[in-house]
């Protein structure tokens, strides 16, 4: 048995003609940038999430950037970014012009410690951003609350988090200024391409990200600025848009599959997700001694695991400039050399999950 970490293909089948028919539609209109498909999934992107405006973007790094860059930051700004989650959290910052500051996560939650920021806090901290990572909400009323203590932004990397809901609200407007989502395919709101989108309800802020995001320009020819080209298309718009109005059965689907391994995984020696509230599972990601010969296991017998993410970010070479110690991110370090990401999709089999438990199963028997 063949299972891949996610399976994008079975998802298409299963709304192909949906799809298909949303594309086409587009050919018939050759409106291929901006333009109405991507103004249709704003207004139901922004609906669905709560917000006054959403803004179709390139992809999600762009989101961020964007988003940053409509804060105005001088070089010598401060962006507080967890230690461990993608590098276009970190990235996003460099690109909008301010500085990098990375603060540990939770060992519980895996995202932003609240006491970690607290203590990476100094006079040029302009922006607090927290990623809620594998689909798991950050502590945002601890966050918000240092935010507020201090006067500072919080603006959300939901990238991984579309449709989680926590006390009624969707990741990317619970508490955050901005929210930023990557439409990635595999991502669980995904184009068929890079795709990415930015809310808020403030409408100054929203009218300069529109600006930033189309070359600086108010109107036609009239930049001004110099912004950046990142605007949605109208594929991945009109992609979306049908499957915008599946994304919370299928987060419920992954909801029942982390579940699922839960029980399978009972009394193995390996640490399983802690639940929270609006957890969607974008990754299922166990702790476990003997990683790496675990992972080649299961890569052995078929299972396509991951690691998310290997190194915390500070120790990538591209962020030797900023002299960090190993041990500076206990947290992040020990996540990063401990966890693997079990396959996890929406349309996943009772039997899929079997055969994935009893391989991890049968590598600890042999030891
Ligand atoms: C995927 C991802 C991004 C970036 O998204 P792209 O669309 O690939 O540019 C940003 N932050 C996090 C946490 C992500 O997982």
């Amino acid at each position: 048995m063949n299972i891949p970490l996610v399976d994008l293909k079975t998802q298409y089948l299963n709304i192909k003609d949906e799809i298909d028919a949303a594309l086409a539609r587009v050919l018939d209109r050759t409106a291929f940038i901006s333009g109405p498909f991507a103004a249709e999934f704003e207004a139901d992107f922004a609906a669905y999430i709560g917000r006054r405006h959403c803004l179709g973007v390139a992809n999600g790094t762009d989101a961020l950037a964007v988003a940053l860059k409509a804060l105005d930051l001088e070089p010598e700004d401060e962006v507080i970014v967890p230690a461990l989650t993608f590098i276009a959290t970190s990235e996003a910052v460099t690109m909008a012009g301010a500085r990098v500051i990375f603060a540990d996560v939770d060992p519980q939650t895996r995202c932003l410690d609240p006491e970690a920021v607290a203590g990476a806090i100094t006079a040029r901290t302009k922006v607090i951003m927290p990623v809620h990572l594998h689909g798991r909400p950050a502590d945002m009323a601890a966050l918000g609350a240092l935010a507020a203590e201090h006067g500072l932004t919080l603006i959300e990397d939901a990238a991984q988090a579309q449709g989680a809901k926590v006390d009624g609200s969707r990741a990317g407007a619970l508490g955050g200024l901005i929210g930023c989502y990557s439409f990635y395919p595999g991502k669980n709101l995904g184009a068929y391409g890079d795709a990415g989108g930015i809310v808020c309800d403030d409408d100054d802020i929203a009218r300069k990200m529109r600006i930033i995001a189309n070359h600086g320009a108010a109107d036609k020819y009239g930049h001004v600025t110099e912004g950046v080209n990142s605007r949605m298309d109208g594929f991945q718009a009109a992609v979306l848009k049908v499957k915008l109005a599946h994304l919370d059965n299928w987060n419920q689907a992954r909801r029942t599959a982390a579940a699922g391994y839960n029980d399978r995984l009972a009394g193995m020696p390996v640490e399983t997700p802690a639940d929270g509230p609006g957890h969607i599972y974008h990754v299922y990601a166990i702790e476990t001694e003997g990683r790496d010969e675990l992972l080649a296991h299961l890569r052995n017998n078929g299972v396509g695991a991951g690691i998310h993410y290997p190194d915390a970010l500070p120790r990538l070479k591209a962020y030797e400039r900023l002299g960090h110690r190993p041990g500076d991110f206990p947290a992040a370090e020990t996540l990063a050399a401990s966890m693997i990401s079990l396959p996890i999709f929406p349309e996943i089999t009772p039997e899929q999950q079997d055969h994935v438990a009893a391989t991890i199963k049968e590598f600890f028997d042999a030891r």
